[in-house]
């Protein structure tokens, strides 16, 4: 009994100096795993034009039936992307979508990413339907050449193990 009881103690102390990992979230932000699928984006290329062509075929990959898209024809004079076609709406619906990530594989223009953000609290359903303007980078933050380990790049914290 009394073996038990001190060979608790002895975990207890093995780990009471050992460094705290406990993050003071919100001040502090958690480096996500380089993989981590957080809230989406729609990327553009580095000139401003949105890399999305209004394929569809992230919406047919995705098995939460979470994405609905429209899509509009280009003009000669105000050429949304560079394809024939571009998105004219596009809507996820958070609560529906269960991040596997289907619809960044499907993308054949590496337009849908997952990114690094996951502070997604709402208090009202409307709150988790994203349109396109809520999901586009800038325009100053496009990518000319995707790079994965770029979309999902977060700044180190501090203090953080
Ligand atoms: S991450 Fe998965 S569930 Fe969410 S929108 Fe993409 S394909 Fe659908
Ligand atoms: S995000 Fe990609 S897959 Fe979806 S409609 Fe646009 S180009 Fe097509």
């Amino acid at each position: 009994m009394l073996l038990e009881f001190l060979k608790g103690l002895a975990v207890t102390f093995r780990h009471i100096f050992k460094p705290h990992i406990t993050v003071l979230y919100p001040e502090q932000k958690r480096v996500d795993a380089p993989i981590f699928r957080g809230k989406h984006k729609l990327n553009r290329y580095a000139d401003g034009q949105e890399r999305c062509v209004g394929c569809a075929l992230c919406a047919s990959a995705c098995p939460s039936e979470a994405i609905y898209l429209e899509a509009a024809e280009n003009t000669p004079e105000h050429p949304v992307s560079p394809g024939e076609r571009y998105a004219e709406l596009y809507q996820i619906n958070l609560l529906r979508c269960i991040f596997c990530g289907y619809c960044e594989e499907a993308c054949p223009e590496n337009a849908i990413v997952l990114g690094p953000e996951y502070e997604l609290a709402g208090t009202r359903r409307e709150e988790f339907v994203m349109n396109k303007e809520d999901m586009l980078v800038k325009p100053e933050e496009g990518f000319g050449e995707y790079d994965v380990e770029a979309v999902h790049e977060l700044p180190a914290t501090e203090g953080l193990p």
